[in-house]
């Protein structure tokens, strides 16, 4: 099978967020042979995007999803998609596909996907973990909520972007498992921090102790992939911004809420991220949370305090 056959019955898709995350996602797209319409609320983005990648730029998200077989959103928050899903309106037409791949609210995504059915337009929410350079790579873990037929029209696309593909449940339960996901990695961040800064205080070296946590049951998606090159680095440039990140555990704490699940730890550890965009304010990368546990500490992490 070579070219549209492999494309699947996908071809035109419509691609809103041309962020972090959506700038790989949608070249990712552009080298597997599909027709990508870019679009940005920050236009200078989307219009860069297709002088420098391919594809075209719409000035808006209606002019992009016209005449699209599939429109796919990767915004910072359930509430941007709601406004995109909103600019779109009349260009939704019956027969597409709108795959959210933001890492949204499961709620509001099924609210979404139950007023566009009525109007023959589907929707999956298949958001995304494994960060920028995974979407660079198209190795990104992808978490699938919605009905078996509509995944599986999505195929193809989605298998220029990820290689871990996971069919979840309904729709919203692929942004249930994400925020869940993202609970897990904002808690190992947080504690891993908070064991390098004791032992920086007792004398340990904080870029030892990484490679030994690394070595040994400590070790987690923080000391392998962010401490030694974004928080002892003082780089704090992973890509993902620390209100995102915020957000998710806000998520997660919400479904933990709905199912009446008790969620102690997630509770804590949610106000610690929501303090930490109050404190340090806004734009922040989410590896900047080490400078929140820092300031608690009244001590910076460095490098060199090796015990003799
Ligand atoms: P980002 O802020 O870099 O990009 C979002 C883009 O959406 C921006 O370019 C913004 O201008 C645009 N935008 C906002 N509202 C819009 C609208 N109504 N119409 C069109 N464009 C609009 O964010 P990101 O890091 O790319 O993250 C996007 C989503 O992916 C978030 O939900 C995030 O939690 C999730 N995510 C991010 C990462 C990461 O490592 N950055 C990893 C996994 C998942």
């Amino acid at each position: 099978m070579s070219g549209a056959a492999e494309r699947g019955t996908l071809r035109r898709i419509a691609f809103i967020g041309i962020g972090n995350m959506g700038w790989p996602m949608a070249a990712r797209l552009v080298g597997a042979g599909f027709d990508v319409v870019a679009c940005d609320v920050a236009a200078e983005r989307s219009a860069r995007f297709a002088a420098e990648v391919g594809g075209t730029a719409a000035a808006d998200a209606a002019t992009a999803a016209r005449g699209a077989d599939a429109v796919i959103t990767i915004l910072p928050t359930s509430k941007h998609v709601g406004q995109a899903i909103e600019a779109m309106d009349d260009a939704l037409a019956p027969g597409m596909l709108l795959i959210e791949m933001s890492s949204g609210v499961p709620t509001a995504t099924r609210g979404f996907a139950e007023a566009l059915a009525p109007r023959g337009v589907a929707m999956i929410d298949a958001p995304v973990s494994g960060g920028v350079p995974r979407a660079r790579s198209g190795e990104l873990a992808i978490m699938l909520g919605g009905a078996a037929a509509d995944v599986a029209r999505a195929d193809a696309v989605l298998r220029a972007m990820g290689n871990a593909l996971t069919h979840v449940g309904g729709i919203g339960a692929g942004q249930a498992m994400k925020a869940l996901n993202n609970l897990m990695g904002a808690a190992g961040f947080l504690i891993g921090v908070e064991a390098l800064l004791i032992g920086q205080r007792f004398g340990l070296d904080p870029a030892q102790m990484v490679d030994v946590l690394n070595n040994s049951t400590g070790m987690n998606n923080s000391t392998q992939k962010k401490f030694k090159q974004f928080v002892l680095s003082r780089r704090f440039d992973a890509g993902f911004g620390l209100e995102l990140m915020a957000k998710d555990v806000s998520v997660a704490l919400e479904v933990a809420r709905e199912t009446a699940t008790p969620a102690p730890f997630a509770a804590l550890c949610r106000e610690m991220w929501a303090s930490a965009v109050g404190l340090l304010g806004p734009g922040m990368d989410h590896t900047a949370m080490a400078q929140f546990s820092e300031k608690l500490v009244g001590e910076t992490l460095g490098g060199g305090n090796r015990a003799s």
